[in-house]
């Protein structure tokens, strides 16, 4: 379990540079996906070995866009303070981050020991904690 303490939390406060950072988030997510589904067009009519070669190059993309700053993993915005979550290495927006907070405090009061048996998504959320 990781101390809030030790999160590391991107959060402009400066107006002028969080709007700079959000603008050039969604220009990096535009230019990804425009690359991904240039990718996909490619594919057509290929051979089986040369549809998984790019494939295999969609998914690294992709993966690269889901794992960095550029948008929460959980909501997709690219417009948020941003916090990692460093056992899952991805980035999550602080709102959403507090709300896994919350929903887990709230089922961990409820259930106790028993939500570990009753749900398997413990070791997700406590990655929040
Ligand atoms: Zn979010």
């Amino acid at each position: 379990m990781i101390n809030v303490k030790d999160k590391k939390i991107i959060a402009y406060k400066n107006e002028r540079t969080k709007k700079i950072a959000y603008n050039l988030r969604k220009l990096i997510v535009r230019a990804v996906m425009k690359e991904w589904g240039s990718l996909g067009e490619k594919q057509k009519n290929k051979s089986t070995l040369e549809y998984v070669r790019i494939e295999n190059v969609r998914s690294d993309l992709y993966g690269a866009l889901q794992t960095s700053i550029c948008k929460c993993a959980s909501c997709r915005h690219s417009d948020k303070d941003m916090e990692y979550n460093a056992p899952l290495k991805e980035w999550y927006c602080t709102q959403c981050a507090q709300e896994y907070r919350d929903y887990y405090r709230k089922e961990k009061a409820f259930y106790g020991d028993l939500y570990g048996k009753a749900y398997d998504d413990e070791d997700f959320y406590q990655t929040f904690m």
